[in-house]
Parts: C-alpha cells; structure tokens; sequence
C-alpha cells in the first residue's frame, strides 16, 4: 500500500470519528434540552392548513394549553397551580431563509386626511339601502361582515335611533381604513368598560356579533325594555360602554376578501411576503387564497395579540418575520391596532377590558397576577360572563416565552385592570354563520350585565 493512500485513510478514520462523537454530543443535548431524540419543529401550527391540526386545540388562542377549563369557579386553579404546568423552555426556532426580501413594515404612520373610503363618503347617498322598519339594520344573512357593511350600518343606526349612541375613529391604518369606536351610555360615567373585537382577522364573525348587540342594545334602550328589574336608560345612566367592533380591518378585509382588498401597494406587497415565507417556514402548504381565508395579522403581518407591551421581550417562540400568527411586531404596541386599544382604555376611566376572539365557547382569566384584589375583580367579572353566557371559564397562565404580548395579559400586568378574554362559537375560523345563534344567545345580554355590574 503507498504512503498517501495510507495518510488518507488515517485521515478518514479520525474525520468518522469526530463525526461520530459530534452526534451523539448533540443526541445527548437534545434529549437534556427537550425530553426527546427528535429535533423540535416549528411550534405553534395552529390554524394553518395543510396540516390537519388545526381542530386540536379547544381554542385559537396559544394559552388554552395551559388553561384549566371549569363548569364552575369551585375548581379553577389558583396562578400558582397555573405555573407548575409551565412546560421546559424550547430552543428558539430558528426559520430558513425567506427567498424574499422583508419587507419595511414600518413606514409612517398613515394619516386621516390619506383615507379616501366609505367613512369619509358624504353617508347621505346609501340611505337608499337603509332596511325598512320591519327589519333589523344588521343583517346576519353571512358571517362575511364587511368593513364597508359596518361603517354604513353604523350611519344607518345613527339615523333609526338618533343621539342614543356616538361614535368615532381611533386611528387609521396601514391599509388606510379607520378604527371605529362606540360610545354606549353615559361618558361622564364614573366606570368605563372596553369590549374590543377581531384582532384577529380571521374571527370576523365577532364584529357581527359586536353590531347585533350594539342594535340590541338601541333597541331596548329606545323601547325602555329592562334587564332584571331596571330599564336600559336606568342601567346605562351611569354607566359607559365603549365599543371596538372591527379593532383589526386591514386583516379582516384579508381574510373576508382576499388580497385584492388591499388598497396600498405596500399592504399588498406584505400580504404577499406573508404567504411565501410561511410556505418557505413549512408554516403553510395551502395556495395562497386559501392560506388568506385564516388569516390572523393586520397588513403588517403582525399578530396584534403579540404585540401588546407585556412580556414582549421574552416572547421567543414566534415568528421573527411577517406572517399570519406569531410575529410580535418590531418592537412593543409597535401597531396602530394596538396603540388605539390602549390609547381608548387610557382615555377614559376603565375598570375592566374584554377581547372577544374565536372559538371555544370558554372565558379565559387570572393570567397568573399575584395581587389578590385584582384577582378578586377578575374572577368576579368572569363569573358573571359565565352565569349570562354559559360559557366555562378557564385559567389562562402567566406570559411566558411562548405566551406573551395579549391584550388581556397587558391589562391586567401593566394597568392593574381586571380583563378576560371570550373565546366564542365552535369550530375552525372562519365560522360560518351557522354558528352565530348560539354565539347571539349567549352573548345577547354581555352589555346590559356590564351595566349592571359596574353602573
Ligand atoms: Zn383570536
């Protein structure tokens, strides 16, 4: 045998053996970190297609693992219990590259006098398609409830039950469509609650849900009907509800009506990126107007109920790029979305916040809060949604590395104010209109039980 084939081999065997021992070191490593010899993948599939887990969870929402659901309140798990089932944090996920450039997600903010749509449109020229008397002014013929449905029906409202109600704009978006708020009862009320609906787009079916009470509401308060032994006026004369039906209406026009709804070439241009890098992620195998149909995010491509400044920081199980779930945003409340919630609760004197999202049929609360009177407030609240809704309430853990950013969990962190979250209907988002009947019956009354609590 010559020399060189002699060093060659030398040379092979000791590669092979590095080789060998480099393995089993990151076997063993990965069996310490994760409990497993199998490589973790990317975590959180929920609600894309193509992998056929998307019914798994009870809820769209990250923490329902972690959540201990309950018939009553005698056994729901105190925050202390909710820790213990922490799970061992996960090495962060590290994506592959993206084919495309990120887009800039962050260009300035738009401005009221850019928004050329229905809500700056003289209203005076829809009132021919304003329904007759006999009918109800919001339809639920679909759940596919448009931004433009809901501006007109706003205006329609306002002309059937004049000076019960006001509303106004927050902000306008990305994609150039402002964010609506309502104004129920008395604004020089002491106690202020606000009801925030469809940060996430694909749950769309709540702001229907959001108008139906808002004219259930007009309706009763006009008839002077009564909720226990008060009438509407008497419930609401000191007491002041705030309404965000659509808080999310870039994403919900995604999600309703595809990628042609985008107005801006920037918001398409996100869109767009949005799907191929979550195809690139493996985070999607669906075609592109189907992955839109679930989609989450606002035209960012940020997850609003990531984005909210509560843990924000150690949120490391996302999305480090735009996508339709899971990417926090670039830095905390970095949204407009975000910003108007919270600039809304700032702005009046609120003592509770609730985020409507789907499905579960469950209210989610405590969010792990160690202070015993806000406890005390937030089981209170939830006990009350639970005994009109019939919705089960649940424990929701405390923001952790893969649970962070919620509006729930920023109020009751940050603002000390007592929040729950209500998760409703069943099944896969979008829900179709066939579940909002039971969605209605339960949630009919939310508004005047409100009134009653804190007026
Ligand atoms: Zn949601």
């Amino acid at each position: 045998m010559k020399k060189k084939h002699t060093g060659a081999i030398v040379l092979f065997t000791v590669l092979a053996g590095l080789i060998a021992v480099a393995i089993a070191y990151f076997s063993v490593m990965l069996y310490v970190k994760t409990g497993s010899f199998i490589p973790p993948v990317l975590s959180d599939m929920s609600g894309l297609t193509g992998f056929g887990i998307a019914d798994v969870k009870v809820s769209d929402e990250a923490d329902s693992s972690a959540a201990h659901i309950s018939g009553d309140m005698s056994d729901v798990k105190t925050s202390d219990e909710a820790e213990k089932v922490n799970v061992t944090k996960k090495p962060t996920q590290k994506p592959k590259k993206s084919g495309k450039k990120k887009p800039t997600t962050t260009p300035a903010p738009s401005k009221p006098e850019d928004v050329n749509d229905i809500s700056t449109h003289d209203m005076k020229q829809y009132l021919g398609e304003m329904p007759g008397e006999d009918s109800d002014i919001v339809s639920t013929a679909t759940s596919v409830y448009t931004y433009e449905q809901m501006v007109k029906d706003l205006y329609f409202l306002d002309q059937r039950y004049p000076g019960i109600f006001t509303y106004e704009t927050l902000g306008v978006t990305k994609d150039l469509r402002q964010i609506y708020a309502v104004t129920l009862g008395n604004p020089a009320a002491p106690n202020h609650v606000v009801i925030q609906y469809t940060v996430h787009s694909r749950e769309y079916i709540n702001c229907l849900l959001a108008m139906k009470q808002i004219e259930y509401y007009l309706k009763n308060y006009a008839a002077g009907e009564t909720y226990g032994d008060r009438s509407y006026p008497d419930l609401f004369a000191n007491f002041c509800l705030h309404v965000i039906p659509m808080a999310n209406p870039d994403g919900v026009s995604v999600s309703e009506l595809g990628i042609d709804s985008m107005r801006t070439a920037s918001a398409k241009g996100i869109i767009q990126y949005c799907w191929e890098s979550d195809t690139q992620l493996g985070r999607t195998a669906a075609p592109i107007e189907d992955y839109l149909k679930t989609f989450k995010a606002n035209a960012n491509g940020v997850d609003l109920n990531k984005n909210f400044p509560v843990g924000w920081d150690g949120y490391t199980d996302g999305v480090p790029v735009p996508s339709t779930d899971c990417h926090k945003g670039v830095s905390p409340a970095s949204e407009v979305e975000t910003q108007a919630i919270i600039n809304l609760v700032h702005a009046n004197p609120t003592v509770a916040v609730i985020s409507y999202h789907s499905a579960g049929d469950l209210i989610y609360w405590n969010y792990g809060v160690e202070d015993e009177n806000l406890l005390a407030a937030d089981r209170n609240l939830a006990i009350n949604l639970n005994n009109v809704t019939g919705y089960p309430t649940a424990v929701s853990e405390k923001y952790n590395w893969h649970l962070a950013g919620g509006c729930s969990d920023y109020f009751m962190w940050e603002e000390g104010i007592p929040s729950v979250t209500l998760e409703t209907g069943q099944g896969t988002c979008p829900l179709d209109i066939s579940a909002f009947s039971s969605m209605w019956n339960a949630n009919r009354d939310v508004y005047a039980l409100l009134a009653a609590m804190y007026g």
